[in-house]
């Protein structure tokens, strides 16, 4: 997706209905979408309506090979190898696609990831891969290092999915560093040099998540992920390193917690897991309604996900947010709400920089600072 301007890129996805849905003749009337006007019209009853327009709209019929050209991540990933860093993510209620869009895998009984490269793999098999391409095709005195880390944030624990010892409370801690951005203190960061490596981590990642899951008894959609890939560009001929991040999160469903039913220690777990994800929608909100230049709090350190999400929403990222909605009765109040919170994020500016290492841009300064002595010599 090509922002306009440094604006957040906002899509929206409705998912088909699958087949025990149409079995069940679940209702699909509620949703009219219209993809020459990329909008989208949720009717609440035959009289009142709701309209959305949004960067692009995606019907049931999109494939994840037109979801990923039409969103031009060719041209995000080559903002990233140019050290600018980037953020996809997907928001919406469980069961309306987040992970199939994301990820596409299928798994077996054991939790094994079963990959068809038959069309149905998600954007992040995609990304890895046309990411390794283009990185081939830059100059041989640039080196490149993709180093990849993928987390789990459960009930504000952070878990390390690449390191088994850290899949189980109390987790990992946040830190600040000096650019102003939160990191998890003690990740795994493995380097990898070819697509095929990054896809193993990332797999024995997604098995963790389960077993992390299991550990905590809960469903892994109620985690919030974030795989992230670290890019380290070492130019041999200028000295110069360039750095760059590119964050895929899957983010827990974002149901209200009133229609789930639960009571007790189920809706303490709830409320636990939606404090990040009401925090986000208050950092959305904040950032929506504030006007240029004008300062106001932003709670991005009220949670987790939020403090490693500060450079992604409102900072120095590209940032591309995909809203998942399902053609359901049961998914209406929900579908509302995605909706308008992803109407909100379509007002977010981000002020993306290519991220140089700070000892580059010395070198570079005095490098400057030297021709510009020669050239005096030379006219004296
Ligand atoms: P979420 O991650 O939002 O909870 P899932 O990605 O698990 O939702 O999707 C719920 C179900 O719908 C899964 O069985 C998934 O395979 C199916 N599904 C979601 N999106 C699509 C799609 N675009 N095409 C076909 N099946 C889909
Ligand atoms: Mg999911």
């Amino acid at each position: 997706m090509e922002t306009k301007g440094t604006r957040i890129g906002v899509v929206v996805r409705v998912r088909p209905l699958l087949s025990k849905e149409l079995k069940a003749n679940s209702l699909n009337n509620r949703i009219d979408i219209n993809l020459a006007e990329k909008s989208i019209t949720i009717l609440s009853d035959q009289k009142q309506q709701k309209r959305f327009e949004f960067d692009e709209v995606f019907d049931e019929k999109t494939t994840q090979e037109h979801l990923y050209q039409k969103l031009k991540l060719d041209n995000l990933i080559k903002k990233v190898i140019e050290g600018y860093n980037a953020t996809i993510f997907a928001y919406g209620p469980t069961g309306s696609g987040k992970t199939y869009t994301m990820e596409g895998y299928e798994h077996d009984k054991s939790m094994k990831p079963i990959i068809r490269d038959d069309g149905r793999l998600g954007l992040i098999p995609r990304i890895v891969k046309n990411l390794f391409d283009e990185i081939k095709k830059a100059p041989s005195h640039i080196e490149y290092t993709v180093y990849c880390t993928y987390v789990q944030i459960y009930k504000e624990n952070i878990y390390d999915l690449l390191n088994p010892a850290q899949i189980k409370p109390p987790g990992l801690r946040l830190r600040w560093n000096q650019q102003e951005e939160f990191y998890v203190e003690n990740l795994f960061m493995h380097p990898c040099y070819s697509a095929n490596e990054v896809i193993s981590h990332y797999n024995s990642g997604l098995k963790n998540r389960i077993i992390s899951s299991h550990n905590a008894n809960t469903s892994s959609s109620r985690s919030h992920s974030l795989l992230s890939l670290n890019i380290e560009a070492m130019d041999s001929e200028t000295g110069s390193i360039l750095t760059s991040k590119l964050q895929l999160v899957d983010l827990a469903g974002s149901e209200k917690v009133s229609q789930t039913g639960n009571e007790g220690a189920a809706l303490k777990e709830s409320i636990e897991i939606n404090k990040a994800l009401f925090t986000l929608r208050q950092v959305i909100s904040t950032l929506a309604s504030m006007r240029d230049g004008e300062a106001s709090f932003v709670p991005y350190r009220d949670s987790k996900l939020t403090s490693l999400l500060k450079q992604s929403i409102g900072g120095n990222s590209y940032c591309l947010m995909i809203a998942c909605i399902a053609p359901l009765d049961s998914f209406f109040e929900d579908n509302l709400s995605t909706l308008t919170y992803a109407t909100k994020a379509l007002c977010i500016s981000n002020e993306p920089i290519r991220n140089i290492d700070p000892k580059t841009r010395v070198i570079k300064e005095l490098r400057k600072e030297v021709k510009r002595l020669n050239s005096e010599l030379l006219l004296a």
